[in-house]
């Protein structure tokens, strides 16, 4: 493992503007307009920050001085002040990064043989509180702007120009839960998606939630091609409600009416995550009642196996036994991967790497 500690802090703290990087085309569109300027400018804007990624607007070298005047008098290129930076031996790299009020995110750049794929936080912090997550420690700080999202992935793209690489997919798997920040992450999908910006594809991005099922209705009526993950982990109520306390304000069974929902709207299949904690939700049996629970739907199951966190006491269910839960999975025709760690040296787990070296954050 490599890690640098950088102090690239800036040394002026300047007045919160609202982040460039938050307004959608049409939005700047509209701003421009207002302010007395040419619409088509925003397309412009969006060269300079998407596509030459460029940090000051004072580089922004077609657009008047008056204009540029305007844009910084409103507007802030949002950068993020890189903590520290973790290379793990598998090529992952694990960013924490400081925002402009001093509080830390994690981003986490994966190398797949299918491209580089960054996985991006949506809060400081999380309410949601599940018994196994790191990134709950300490409750919600506050949430991020659409831009501050949006500024993770221009950050990690910035590095990867260096060796002429992109970021080819988002999973919005950091710390937060994505569904409590809802209308910020909403516009962060639309800006990276839009062809004028960092133009990735819907179907190379993948949403999370813990199951927030008022916003699962939404979501589904958004109609977009995105991917859709939810965090399961256990295939019975009562199991569920003692892993992650949301499951009593949105009992399971309400949690699949949503699902249902979700597959019949958008016709597009649905991710269960299953984190395999040792001795608690990881027997045969739980695996029969998930295929029960799972039986005919639309859908995939991704078997994670827990990564430690010291401040909570689940342990690793064994190999064995993980491949014993697939296969009682697959022998009842649910289609099931294991997810295949990187980081693991690293603290990759969300909220990990913040929760050790930001104690005061996560308290
Ligand atoms: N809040 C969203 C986004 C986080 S995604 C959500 O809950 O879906 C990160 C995934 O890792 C979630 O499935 C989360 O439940 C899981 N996770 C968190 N801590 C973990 C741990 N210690 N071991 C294994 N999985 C964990």
């Amino acid at each position: 493992m490599e890690q640098t500690n950088t102090t690239e802090k800036n040394t002026t703290i300047e007045k919160k503007l609202r982040s460039i990087y938050s307004l959608e085309l049409h939005e700047l569109k509209e701003w421009l307009g207002e302010n007395g300027e040419k619409p088509f400018r925003a397309e412009q804007i969006y060269d300079w920050l998407y596509k030459k990624r460029i940090t000051s607007f004072e580089d922004m070298s077609n657009l008047s001085k008056g204009l540029r005047e305007k844009l910084e008098l409103h507007f802030q290129i949002t950068t993020l002040n890189t903590i520290i930076q973790q290379t793990s031996a598998d090529g992952t790299i694990k960013f924490l990064f400081e925002l402009q009020d001093g509080y830390s995110i994690e981003t986490v750049l994966m190398r797949h043989d299918y491209g580089n794929s960054i996985c991006v936080t949506t809060q400081v912090g999380c309410r949601i509180g599940c018994t196994f997550c790191a990134s709950t420690l300490g409750g919600l700080k506050r949430h991020l702007e659409a831009g501050e999202i949006v500024a993770q992935v221009v950050k990690v793209q910035q590095a990867l120009d260096v060796t002429d690489e992109r970021v080819d997919s988002v999973v919005i798997m950091g710390i937060g839960e994505p569904f409590d920040n809802y209308e910020n992450m909403l516009a962060f999908l639309k800006i990276i998606n839009h062809d004028k910006a960092l133009n990735i594809g819907a179907r190379h991005i993948t949403v999370s939630t813990s199951g927030i099922v008022p916003k699962i209705y939404q979501f589904a009526d958004e109609n977009t091609q995105i991917n859709f993950a939810i965090s399961l982990h256990a295939p019975n109520t009562e199991l569920r409600s003692r892993l992650m306390p949301i499951n009593k304000a949105y009992k399971l069974d309400d949690l699949m009416k949503a699902v249902r929902y979700y597959i019949d709207k958008t016709g597009r299949r649905i991710s269960f995550e299953y984190g395999l904690f040792g001795n608690v939700n990881d027997s045969i049996e739980h695996a029969e009642e998930l295929a029960e629970l799972l039986k005919g739907l639309k859908c995939h199951v991704n078997l994670i196996p827990v990564n430690y966190v010291p401040e909570r006491d689940y342990v690793r269910t064994p190999k064995d036994k993980i491949f014993a839960f697939e296969k009682t999975l697959k022998k009842r025709g649910i289609n099931v991967t294991i997810r295949r760690e990187q980081g693991h040296d690293i603290d990759a787990a969300c909220g990990q790497l913040r929760a050790k070296e930001r104690k005061e954050e996560t308290r």
